[in-house]
């Protein structure tokens, strides 16, 4: 997560909530990335030291527990930045360029001049922070799924270089003779398709020719697997998507809950700020008067009692709402009464950090020593790889 200000309840619900869950299924790191937050930020870098400090404590405020995850500080574990340097020997530009979110943020940010190599870049530096670990799957939302499949291109083109299994490819070519018919020739064409074209549809086909095969022994399929897949020996593991469920919590116009419109409610915003803000909150412009009824499809409240309300209460609002039954600010108290409840645990295991701030840079630097291992481990095999373990 980029440090670039306090983190709001969008954020925890749109992903927060979910480390919180992984957490006690799956070893896990999670990290401030503070260089990603430079590759947008880099021409005023002040907010990111503030936030970094902030949002480890939002984090730990949130109930991820340093017990069970890993938590440390990207630009602690310099080894990201070796791996980012080595896979961009090996990334074709037009990966990076073809990447949706380039254009769009580029598009979206028009203020800032990100016509910069950190920016075209920053995909590559996630793939380097993910591999790094080899990790099996990255909690993202549906817009970054790109970057992921990204991240597997790149896993799986290093390992294709650089992975060296003696004599797999002299046994591969012996194990394609073994295909019957025409199936060898075939195979070997969806191989060139898939590794030079990227063509998902040849892996596929190439897949199926081995599922089908009758003259293969175990072996063999499984050495033919990892031919045409491009692997040869795994260096670098291939992560998957672990699609964070989409949670969304709207902001207080009904807009997307993001800092640059306004419209947030912070992780630990002060109580009094959270009953102004949601007291204060628009509703469905219709309601001009207590007597005229409304619809709830068209008010942002409703769209927070979606997320907050159980369902009586949820039948309570449609029907006092189109009634005019109830008013917009009786309303508004369920939302507010849960918004202030999901706070306050949040507020309390804020404070002894808050109290304490050495406590926080105990757990960050413990996890950077943590992290920093598994990165070391993982560099000494792709130095190796590369023939640069002098
Ligand atoms: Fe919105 Fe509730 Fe007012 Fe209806 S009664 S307009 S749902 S705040």
């Amino acid at each position: 997560m980029r440090p670039t200000g306090a983190l709001h309840l969008g954020h925890y619900h749109g992903a927060l909530k979910n480390w919180v869950k992984m957490q006690s299924e799956l070893p896990c790191l999670f990290f401030v990335a503070d260089w990603h937050a430079l590759t947008t930020h880099y021409d005023d870098p002040s907010i990111i030291e503030s936030s970094t400090w902030e949002m480890v404590i939002d984090w730990l405020a949130a109930g991820v527990d340093p017990e069970k995850a890993t938590l440390f500080i990207q630009s602690r574990v310099p080894e990201h930045a070796e791996l980012h340097l080595l896979l961009s020997m090996v990334t074709p530009l037009g990966w990076l360029e073809r990447v949706p979110t380039y254009k769009d943020q580029q598009e979206k940010l028009a203020d800032r001049d990100l016509a910069t190599y950190g920016f075209l870049g920053y995909p590559l530096l996630q793939a380097a922070d993910v591999l790094i670990y080899r990790a099996t799957l990255v909690p993202v939302g549906e817009d970054q799924i790109p970057h992921i499949e990204m991240m597997r291109e790149i896993g799986r083109r290093f390992n294709h270089l650089y992975g060296k299994e003696k004599g797999f490819e002299e046994k591969a070519l012996e194990a394609v003779k073994k295909l019957a018919g025409k199936q060898g020739k075939q195979f070997t064409e969806f191989r060139t398709a898939y590794l030079e074209q990227g063509s998902h549809e040849a892996l596929e086909q190439g897949r199926a020719i081995l599922a089908g095969s009758q003259s293969l022994s175990a072996a063999d399929r499984e050495r033919l697997q990892g031919y045409l897949e491009g692997k040869r020996k795994m260096i670098l593991t291939e992560p998957q998507v672990r699609l964070t469920e989409a949670s969304r919590l709207p902001g207080l116009d009904g807009g997307k809950m993001s800092k640059s419109y306004g419209n947030t409610i912070a992780l630990r915003e002060d109580r009094d700020s959270v009953i102004k803000k949601v007291r204060t909150m628009p509703t469905d412009p219709a309601r001009v008067r207590r007597t005229d009824a409304g619809d709830p499809e068209k008010c942002p409240v409703w769209q927070l009692h979606k997320v907050y309300s159980d369902e009586p209460t949820k039948q309570w609002v449609q029907q006092g709402c189109r009634s005019a039954g109830i008013g917009c600010l009786e309303c508004k108290q369920p939302v507010l009464d849960g918004i202030l409840k999901e706070q306050e645990p949040m507020r309390e295991r804020a404070q002894q950090y808050i109290d304490n701030p050495k406590l926080v840079r105990d757990i960050v630097f413990a996890g950077c020593d943590k992290a920093r291992a598994l990165a070391q481990e993982t560099m000494r095999e792709v130095r190796d790889a590369m023939g640069l373990s002098y």
